[in-house]
């Protein structure tokens, strides 16, 4: 395991509430125990809109930085009934936003809809996690190599700030559903978007990529021979606080 900063981004989805505010004492608490833990790891909680405001207010550590989970389009404000754009976030606090996350795509999100979003999200200065992936259909016909080539090109333009871009390889058929994928085939798969970005953009320094998909306390350990994974986006397990804390733990071990 390299001594490089690793990434444990909690994605809560539609989760959570005022009194949710204890779990994030308890990642706190942990945090500041485990020193050796905390030097190593960078640690983000995209929460709810609703609670950015507060939690940040009330937590107030550099141990902890914090995300939203996606954003409207425009860059400020207009007629969008219930959205929220990127200004509005940063408003409140938002370091971070998850854009093109499967669940929005299926909901209709194009890659074009995204590409906007980052380039709103950048504009006002935050830091974008971009998730990529395929359906379990198009891992069959061998064509996630293809998918996430095609995701990446059409969302990213030469021009965006590539420092403000965490990628997010998220294999659709591992989200909630226990099956993670073998470690040759991640290796394989990180290595591209790696080199994706050298040939495409003239990057100097490749992104970082995170891995999610069903991680947990358990699994965590088959990631640690994986040297080009930057860290991990957690969606079911970060909702608990014992299970998020678990997992960094024995990532660690
Ligand atoms: C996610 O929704 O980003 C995710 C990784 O979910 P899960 O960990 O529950 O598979």
């Amino acid at each position: 395991m390299t001594n490089k900063l690793k990434y444990f981004v909690a994605n809560w989805k539609m989760f959570g509430k005022l009194s949710s505010l204890k779990n994030v004492h308890e990642i706190k608490r942990f945090l500041s125990l485990k020193k050796k833990i905390s030097n190593k790891s960078k640690i983000i909680l995209c929460i709810p809109n609703t609670l950015i405001y507060l939690f940040k207010k009330k937590i107030n550590s550099h141990l902890i930085s914090w995300g939203a989970q996606n954003c409207h389009y425009q860059e400020k404000y207009g007629p969008y009934t219930g959205s929220v754009s990127s200004y509005m976030l940063k408003n409140v606090g938002a370091e971070y936003v998850i854009l093109g996350h499967s669940e929005n795509r299926l909901e209709g999100e194009t890659d074009s809809i995204i590409k906007k979003k980052i380039e709103s999200s950048i504009n006002q200065n935050l830091k974008i996690i971009f998730c990529i992936g395929e359906t379990l259909n198009e891992k069959i016909n061998r064509k996630t190599l293809f998918v996430i080539k095609r995701q990446i090109l059409s969302s990213i333009d030469r021009k965006f700030n590539m420092n403000k871009i965490i990628i997010a390889y998220e294999p659709i058929w591992s989200i909630g559903t226990g099956k993670i994928p073998q470690v040759a085939e991640l290796k394989k798969i990180f290595r591209f978007i790696k080199n994706e970005f050298k040939k495409n953009f003239k990057t100097k320094k490749s992104p970082t990529v995170l891995y999610g998909g069903s991680v947990n306390s358990k699994n965590i350990e088959n990631f640690s021979g994986i040297s080009d994974i930057g860290g991990f986006l957690i969606g079911g397990a970060s909702q608990s606080p014992k299970k998020f804390i678990d997992i960094i733990e024995n990532y660690y071990k």
